[in-house]
């Protein structure tokens, strides 16, 4: 597969987040041009912060290659990765990164740091930019989607999900002093 087509398999892993409802970013990991992995962001579905796309791929190619050391493969993500999935990216000696678009808040490819710069003992080769529009795109689309949600949410007088937990919390403890003399 080409570069291209391999982007092309991650946006669809990112397109597979969106229908569950989480930022849309997927990831493919690749050796000689074949998918070892592909995942997709899936924090608000497993509920931890450390289940992003290119975590979730190196993960899982670790375990179809059974070792650690990815140095035969490319990782292929639609948005720049963030500090963790850096961290993991140089411990999984994977040499060469592609991504789609930049990441303003988290990207450590030169958005807010260049970790693949800094003198730890791997270097990857990272280029951007590879169908970023679409990438970029999906991202735009869900977080206006989000944003209109939020709006009409408001204006009926309906709790966010943050709301009702942090209300749900208010109420354990209410409930723990009541039965604590
Ligand atoms: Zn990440």
């Amino acid at each position: 597969m080409t570069d291209e087509e391999l982007m092309r398999r991650a946006l669809d892993e990112a397109r597979a987040a969106a229908a569950l409802g989480e930022v849309p970013v997927g990831a493919v990991v690749a050796r000689h041009g074949q998918v070892v992995a592909a995942a997709h962001n899936t924090r608000e579905t497993g509920r931890n912060a450390t289940h992003h796309a290119e975590l979730l791929a190196i993960d899982a190619a670790c375990r179809a290659l059974d070792g650690w050391r990815l140095w035969e493969c490319e990782l292929f993500v639609t948005l720049e990765p963030c500090p963790m999935c850096m961290g993991a990216i140089l411990n999984s000696r994977i040499p060469r990164v592609v991504y789609g678009a930049p990441d303003a808040k988290a990207g450590c490819c030169g958005s807010v740091v260049d970790l693949a710069a800094l003198p730890f003992n791997h270097h990857p080769r990272v280029e951007g930019g590879l169908l970023e529009a679409e990438s970029a795109a999906l991202l735009a689309e869900f977080f206006a989607a989000l944003r209109a949600r939020r709006a009409e949410q408001k204006a009926l007088g309906i709790p966010t999900a943050w709301q009702l937990r942090k209300a749900r919390r208010a109420a354990a403890q209410a409930e723990h002093k009541e039965e604590t003399p």
